[in-house]
């Protein structure tokens, strides 16, 4: 297995950062797999509170979810992840994840946008507990385009570093606008 992946890399630090048994958000659950790998960090102690628009990515992370034996630890929610408030209580939440774009294997006209994204981590960032990470996943180029990546970064650039860390990584060798995993703690 490649480690380097995106979503193998992230999981690799969220899983070193993270306390197992806490609550957590997937705020792009598409096919499921962050959501079951939060469902497995968070065990019987925690919770996952995951979000999509689609009903397919619904159906779909309910079936992994079912064949991996996790029944009980989550929520899935049909609604955008602009409306995370609703559902969680600001300071309360350990790791919100954010795997942005479209569904693979769905329409890919069906993606995150950049301003109900912005207002997502926004929001998001008052959900979080002081010491509690976000992981976010950008993607860029193809049906993707630019708009979305510049202006999380943009965003992401002005808070204010007394309240936020914020590390951007990027895979400097590979072509064709490669992923940028994004790492962000509030102190
Ligand atoms: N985390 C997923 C996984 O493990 O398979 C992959 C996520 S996929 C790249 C992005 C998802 O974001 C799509 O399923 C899309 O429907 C969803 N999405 C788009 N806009 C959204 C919104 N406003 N709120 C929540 N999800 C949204």
């Amino acid at each position: 297995m490649d480690n380097s992946q995106i979503t193998h890399w992230c999981h690799e630090i969220i899983h070193s950062q993270v306390k197992e048994g806490g609550r957590y958000i997937d705020a792009t659950m598409g096919n499921g797999n962050d959501t079951l790998f939060l469902c497995e960090l968070a065990g019987e102690k925690g919770k996952v509170t995951a979000f999509d628009i689609q009903e397919q990515a619904v159906e779909h992370t309910k079936a992994l979810l079912e064949h991996h034996g996790i029944r009980e630890n989550f929520q899935l929610v049909l609604d955008g992840h602009e409306h995370m408030a609703e559902y969680e209580e600001p300071g309360s939440v350990d790791l919100i994840c954010f795997n942005f774009g479209y569904l693979p294997g769905g329409d890919h006209r069906i993606a995150t946008q950049p301003e109900t994204s912005i207002q997502a981590i926004e929001t998001g960032l008052s959900l979080l507990k002081h010491g509690g990470m976000m992981s976010l996943c950008i993607y860029s180029g193809g049906d993707t385009g630019f708009e979305e990546k510049e202006a999380i970064l943009e965003y992401l650039s002005r808070l204010p570093s007394k309240n936020y860390t914020v590390i951007v990584n990027e895979y400097c060798n590979r072509k064709n606008h490669p992923p940028v995993p994004v790492f962000l703690w509030k102190k």
